[in-house]
């Protein structure tokens, strides 16, 4: 695995906006911690997302954009960058990878963080269609799309050269083997949650039902009783 040492840079792509924040916002925030500079590709507006009827549909995009761009604050990231395809319906197409491998390219990235392309049956919420695509899409933009210069003709035309993404770190993987502690920023994942207001406003019970899922996965990876932890599968990439 990379040493965070010799990381500056982590490109974290997601669905929906919020799914970074039930994720691995913990995790995010020991790396900008660390002087690690995150950036954040979601791939739709959330549009779909959210159960107020009295909330125009036409209105949901630029809320969902702000609440992520005020959550990301809340754990060290201020470059968030919207794809904007379809919530819902998303497909691991051709030109989602390429969509991805552009923000690839641009950022640069040594680690890339997203979500997991397999069907993970004891956590069916973190398997949504939506995820497993741009879950999918993301490995396909890491390898081979972002890499290979003669892949999508029309970034390199547009100035953006090859770029190689050595490490992907899977959140939702049915088969997580690295286990973050993230009990020091428990406090700002919260924050980071609170901050969708439309997705999570009506949660009472968010902090215990997040420390359940956490405490389980510290178990799972041998943390001392009372740690926090988010879980990955991590792939080194040749
Ligand atoms: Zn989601």
């Amino acid at each position: 695995m990379l040493d965070d040492a010799g990381v500056s840079k982590i490109l974290v792509v997601t669905a929906h906006p919020d799914d970074v924040d039930f994720g691995l916002a913990g995790t995010v925030a020991t790396w900008t911690d660390a002087g690690i500079e995150v950036v954040y590709c979601i791939v739709t507006n959330g549009d779909a997302g959210g159960g107020d009827l009295s909330v125009s549909r036409a209105d949901i995009p630029a809320l969902r954009q702000a609440e992520q761009i005020a959550a990301a604050k809340c754990v060290g990231v201020s470059d968030v960058r919207f794809l904007g395809h379809p919530d819902g319906r998303l497909e691991p197409s051709l030109g989602l990878r390429r969509d991805i491998a552009r923000v690839i390219r641009q950022v640069r990235p040594e680690r890339l963080a997203c979500q997991s392309p397999d069907r993970n049956y004891a956590r069916i919420p973190a398997s949504h269609p939506d995820h497993r695509a741009a879950g999918a899409a993301a490995l396909d933009a890491v390898y081979p799309d972002a890499r290979n210069p003669f892949a999508f003709p029309e970034l390199a035309e547009q100035g953006l050269e090859a770029w190689v993404v050595r490490e992907v770190w899977i959140s939702g993987s049915p088969e997580p083997a690295h286990f973050v502690d993230i009990t020091d920023t428990f406090d700002r994942k919260v924050a980071a949650l609170r901050a969708h207001v439309s997705q999570t406003g009506h949660m009472t019970n968010l902090d215990d039902m997040l420390r359940g899922w956490l405490a389980a996965a510290a178990a799972r990876g041998g943390l001392p009783q009372g740690r926090l932890a988010e879980a990955f599968q991590v792939l080194q990439i040749p």
